[in-house]
């Protein structure tokens, strides 16, 4: 296992990190024998970051690590878990939560605290309303927060206004080599690196996807290169060989898939790939775009749309929903454009037609009808009036909360 420093803190982490959101469950419940043998298997094999939060299996993934850890391996592992902002009302929910997450983790301190899920500036603003400052400072005063960071999910302009805005030790964003403009994206990444803060890279194989059920163009690729890698490997040597990422989480739950990671783990140095290598990551990457219906590359220069539009996200979801066949992508399109998650909608039938945005996209694509194909094929009727109304209500509830304070 090689080991990377999380940034400013000095800490030495594997460069692997075990997520834990995915445990194999038998009947709805963690299937505990499993998990604990596979929890073993990579702490004897030196994967020392153990990532949870506070939603995840139900809130079960907190307490079960607590009793795998409980048996003297505590003192050997960094723990990391998260605030869910999406649920805090109060400076006191605060409190609440983190009460509840040390005694669910049967622990004193954890070792790294994240936000979970910022998704732009102002879900950080309003955290900082409700009292965040305050509360980090108590709890890393009382030593029951060693560390903070915060997991982002926005784009890349609002990410760099929080790492800019509060004393972070470390982030948590999406990576991998599809996504080197969406989000964070490598900008983000090289941005906070230089800021001293450790990166933990999720989604490295882009939930799955870039290993699932492979196009056979890509497979193509993959086959014919010199040296032999499964998809995975190939995903996870890229991450990694940026020597700003600290560590990537992988939610491992098959004991192959285990084994795997942790020997890839073993020779991934920063900057190892040779030229040869990157271009076959980089073929591949040009055959995944290839296969896209829609020739966007994340690079944002057609926002902000006046009209409030996201056209890269609606234009990403509508390109992922046709390249993985992916099950469930209109209930992922109004979770994340409805403004459910974040407050402000941005979904594709908000198009007035203007026209703006085509006169800047370097991609030269016909944006207005392809919000077009958005709206046919992902928004349920009414989107817009819907959307109008949580819109409304959220901003309702905002008003009568300050008016109360
Ligand atoms: S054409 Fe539509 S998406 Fe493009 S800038 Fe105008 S309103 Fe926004
Ligand atoms: S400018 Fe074009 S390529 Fe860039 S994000 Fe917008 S639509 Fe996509």
């Amino acid at each position: 296992m090689l080991y990377r420093e999380m940034g400013k803190t000095g800490d030495k982490v594997s460069i692997l990190g075990f997520g834990c959101m995915r445990f194999q469950e038998i009947n709805g419940r963690i299937d505990a024998q499993r998990t604990e043998r596979q929890l073993l298997q990579a702490i004897d094999s030196g994967v020392n970051y153990f990532d949870t939060a506070y939603v995840y299996h139900g809130g079960k993934s907190e307490s079960f690590l607590a009793e795998v850890f409980s048996k003297g391996i505590r003192n050997k592992v960094k723990i990391a878990t998260k605030l869910p902002t999406y649920l805090i009302q109060s400076r006191r929910g605060m409190e609440e939560v983190l009460g509840t997450q040390l005694k669910r983790l049967k622990t004193d301190r954890i070792d790294y605290y994240l936000l979970h899920m910022l998704t732009d500036f102002a879900s950080w603003e309003k955290m900082n309303q409700l009292g965040i400052l305050d509360f980090l400072q108590r709890a890393r005063r009382d030593g029951k927060i060693i560390h903070t960071g915060f997991s982002f999910h926005g784009d890349r302009e609002n990410f760099k206004l929080i790492v800019d805005d509060y004393d972070w030790d470390m982030c948590q964003i999406q990576y991998n080599y599809l996504d080197e403009y969406y989000q964070a994206g490598t900008e983000g990444l090289q941005y906070a690196a230089v800021k001293g803060l450790g990166v933990v890279v999720m989604e490295p194989l882009r939930g799955g996807r870039l290993v699932g059920r492979i196009p056979a163009e890509v497979d193509k690729i993959w086959s014919k290169a010199e040296i032999a890698r499964t998809p995975a490997e190939w995903a996870l040597r890229w991450v990694w060989n940026h020597p700003e990422v600290t560590m990537l989480l992988s939610g491992m739950n098959e004991e192959a898939q285990i084994r795997e990671n942790i020997r890839t783990a073993g020779e991934a140095y920063p900057n190892s790939l040779a030229q040869e290598e990157l271009a076959v990551v980089e073929r591949v990457k040009e055959a995944y775009q290839q296969l896209l219906k829609i020739g966007c590359t994340g690079c944002r220069y057609c926002l902000p749309c006046p009209s409030g539009v996201d056209i890269p996200n609606c234009l990403g979801i509508y390109n992922d929903k046709h390249l993985f066949q992916t099950k469930r992508t209109k209930i992922h399109y109004f979770l994340m454009t409805s403004g459910l998650v974040g407050g402000v909608p941005s979904h594709a039938s908000l198009c007035s037609g203007c026209g703006k945005c085509e006169k800047v996209c370097p991609q030269q694509l016909k944006i207005r009808s392809h919000l077009q194909d958005v709206v046919r094929t992902l928004e349920y009727p009414a989107m817009k009036q819907l959307t109008g109304l949580i819109h409304w209500g959220i901003k309702g509830l905002n008003l009568v909360k300050r008016r109360k304070e």
